[in-house]
């Protein structure tokens, strides 16, 4: 089916989130979320599990439209479950009308995607819970100072991984969480990106026609846990893709798509060297076996695509 959304021109105008948060200049999690509650538009209700976004809303203040729920980062997905079965009751007793139903989306940081909130998860994907899942993947805990989690890359210094004598950073492999939210088989599982909004609003669009639950990890590149310049953002983001760290994809009822493929990718390290987090394995000296290492790893996961 054609979609009606390709191109920067084709955001809706309306906001969902309107300006003034407490978040940093420059989120990449932010702009997600922004573009995100656009594409549901005024018929939604955020559960949003503890991390970055829920300084979105400190009381009594708000930039959401539309109805938030805060919960703890274990439980997003069971209150989400909650607040679908209530929805459900509701309409069923004709106390609001099926026109009037709301979108249930959670939101979370990649700790409760990856760890905290995983079990609670499998739990509303084995159920068939009809819901969006918007994961913001800024691979650390960084509304507490940015540690790892079990999404933080492998040689990424965090709080918790600096590099030392002994490890060069994290020492390891970030979680594939999209083959793990695959392997429960839900109807839509994708990757977005802040710098492909086109494909990213492509994706909400088709999931949007599916009942059941619609998951989506989203690359967000963060200003102080990276150590970049809020205003490169978009570029690190659109380099995340190019060198094919960062694949685009999609899977349908488990069937795998990549919905962006860069025929020849840019080298891994003009990724790695754009980020503070990566500049040990630069200065003082480069580290070649690891450089080549984070190259190898992408080039085999591409090499299996593409085959
Ligand atoms: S710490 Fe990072 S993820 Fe959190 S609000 Fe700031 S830029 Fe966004």
């Amino acid at each position: 089916m054609a979609s009606r959304y390709g191109t920067l021109r084709d955001i809706p105008l309306e906001e969902e989130v309107v300006p003034g948060t407490m978040l940093c200049a420059g989120c990449g999690g932010a702009l997600l979320v922004r573009i995100f509650e656009k594409m549901l538009g005024p018929g939604a209700i955020t559960i949003n599990a503890a991390g970055c976004m829920s300084l979105l809303s400190v009381f009594p203040y708000t930039p959401f439209k539309s109805s938030w729920f805060y919960i703890a980062m274990a439980s997003a997905p069971a209150a989400a479950q909650g607040v679908r079965d209530a929805l459900d009751i509701l309409i069923d007793r004709k106390r609001i009308e099926r026109e009037d139903d709301l979108k249930v989306l959670v939101l979370t940081g990649d700790g409760a995607a990856s760890g905290i909130g995983l079990q609670a998860t499998s739990g509303a994907i084995h159920r068939g819970l009809d819901f969006y899942y918007l994961a913001y993947d800024n691979e650390g805990y960084s509304n507490t100072g940015f540690q790892a989690s079990e999404s933080s890359p492998f040689a990424s210094s965090t709080k918790t991984t600096p590099p030392t004598d002994l490890a060069e950073g994290s020492i390891l492999q970030k979680k594939d969480l999209f083959e793990i939210w695959r392997a429960h088989k839900p109807p839509y599982v994708a990757t977005i990106s802040p710098a492909y909004i086109g494909d990213m609003m492509h994706k909400i669009e088709k999931a949007g026609r599916m009942s059941g639950p619609k998951l989506f990890i989203a690359h967000s590149p963060c200003p102080p846990g990276w150590g970049i310049d809020s205003d490169k953002v978009i570029r690190i983001a659109r380099l995340a893709v190019e060198t094919g760290i960062w694949p685009l994809k999609e899977a349908i009822n488990g069937e795998v798509t990549h919905t962006i493929i860069h025929k020849k990718r840019r080298p891994v390290e003009e990724y790695l060297g754009t980020q503070e987090r990566f500049a040990h394995l630069f200065r003082p000296a480069r580290n070649e076996r690891i450089i080549r290492q984070m190259q190898q790893n992408t080039d085999d996961y591409w090499n299996a695509v593409l085959k």
